[in-house]
C-alpha cells in the first residue's frame, strides 16, 4: 500500500501542493492540511506606518489576541513576523491585552517568526540593513520578554 503524503500550504489563497498524491486503486487517500494564518504587514508600503497601523494592523492584532484568548482549542495558532507592529500595539494597548499577548506567545499559540523589525524585501535589500533590521526586532523582543524566535520567515521574495 502506498502511503500518500501531501503538504498543503496556504498563503494568501495560493495553494501549493508540495508532493504528488498517489492513490492505490480502490484505496483512500488521507490528506493532512495545515493552514498557517500569518501576518504580512509591510511597513511603509503605500501608506505611512501610522496610517497602516491605525487602519489595518491595530484591528488585526486586537482580533488575533482576543480570538485566541477566547478559544479553548490550543491548537489554533497565528504566526506573526513584523515586530514594528508589536511595538506599536504594545505601546497603545491596555495591560490585560498585553498580558494576553505574552501568554499566547509563551504557549506557542502566537509564534513570532523571523522577528525582524519588518520582513525585508529580498531583491533589493543591502545586507547591513537586513542585519540591522533583524537585530532591532530581536532586541525589542528580548526587552519585552517575547524573544521566542525559533524560525526564519521570508514570504516576500522575488518581486
Ligand atoms: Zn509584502
Amino acid at each position: 500500500m502506498t502511503i500518500s503524503v501531501a503538504t498543503l500550504m496556504v498563503f494568501l489563497g495560493v495553494i501549493h501542493v508540495q508532493s504528488s498524491l498517489s492513490r492505490p486503486v480502490g484505496g483512500t487517500v488521507t490528506v493532512e492540511v495545515h493552514l498557517v494564518p500569518h501576518s504580512h504587514c509591510d511597513a511603509g508600503w503605500l501608506i505611512t506606518d501610522e496610517d497602516h497601523f491605525r487602519r489595518e494592523v491595530r484591528v488585526a492584532l486586537d482580533s488575533i489576541v482576543a480570538s485566541l484568548s477566547l478559544l479553548t482549542n490550543p491548537t489554533y495558532r497565528f504566526v506573526w513576523a513584523e515586530t514594528i507592529w508589536l511595538q506599536k500595539w504594545i505601546a497603545t494597548s491596555d495591560n490585560s491585552s498585553v498580558q494576553a499577548l505574552r501568554t499566547l506567545v509563551q504557549s506557542g499559540q502566537i509564534e513570532i517568526v523571523g522577528g525582524g523589525w519588518t520582513m525585508n524585501d529580498e531583491s533589493v535589500a543591502e545586507y547591513r540593513d537586513v542585519i540591522e533590521m533583524i537585530t532591532t526586532g530581536h532586541e525589542f523582543l528580548r526587552q519585552q520578554g517575547l524573544s521566542i524566535v525559533r524560525l526564519g520567515w521570508q514570504i516576500d521574495m522575488l518581486r
